[in-house]
């Protein structure tokens, strides 16, 4: 991919979203406030399957309780569950965070560690979560792909994958480096404010005359 057409493409749509007074995704938010990997891995994965605002809310509740990972590690996961509902699948996660937080206590020495294969090993964590913690709070070149950056980039004929895991392989190989930290906030917030899921906003979209369309059934 040719940095001027991505350098282009990035302005196009960030102006957009700017005119259209887009807020930012809410781990964005979070990062902005303290880019701290502890609060970027519990945000991010109070994040999944999760409303945007529920999962501000959710994560400035257990973020104001539990500042750190012995904070986190020192509260039972009913507490835990009561701070971050009615986050999607909020009993699961507590008990992920619990866990988390007493695997990083016991194995990381109380730091979020800063490699992929780690974050991966800790219940919860898939690769969208790991990559966003490596971006967001460690600075760490990383794609991290989550549904919307997998359908957009489907859309705009940049790949022809059938998976999240598929695109993140396919972007690393095709896309320079500098555009893989601020490719999922511009993404995640396109797709929901202009690209979204179902009946994309094609006519307003920045990318109308250059994007194919892929997948596309049924657009406004
Ligand atoms: S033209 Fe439509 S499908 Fe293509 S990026 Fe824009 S909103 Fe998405």
């Amino acid at each position: 991919m040719k940095e001027e057409y991505l350098d282009s493409l990035f302005s196009r749509m960030s102006n957009l979203l700017e005119e259209m007074g887009a807020p930012l995704p809410s781990v964005s938010i979070i990062a902005e406030e303290d880019n701290d990997p502890y609060r970027i891995l519990v945000s991010t994965i109070i994040s999944l399957r999760t409303r945007d605002d529920v999962t501000l809310s959710s994560s400035r509740r257990i973020l104001q309780k539990a500042k750190s990972i012995d904070d986190l590690a020192s509260l039972d996961t009913q507490e835990i569950e009561e701070l971050i509902k009615p986050a999607g699948f909020y009993r699961r996660k507590a008990q992920d965070l619990k866990r988390i937080a007493q695997i990083i206590q016991s194995e990381h020495g109380g730091m979020i560690p800063d490699d992929l294969d780690k974050l991966l090993a800790l219940p919860g964590v898939g690769i969208k979560t790991a990559s966003l913690v490596l971006n967001l709070g460690f600075g760490i070149d990383a794609v991290c792909v989550d549904c919307h950056v997998h359908e957009i980039a489907n859309r705009l004929g940049w790949v022809c994958t059938k998976s999240a895991e598929e695109t993140e392989r396919e972007l690393r190989k095709i896309m320079p480096q500098r555009f893989w930290i601020p490719l999922n906030e511009l993404l995640v917030r396109y797709g929901q404010y202009v690209c979204l899921p179902i009946s994309p906003l094609c006519s307003k979209c920045s990318e109308k005359d250059y994007c194919p369309k892929a997948g596309v059934l049924k657009s406004r």
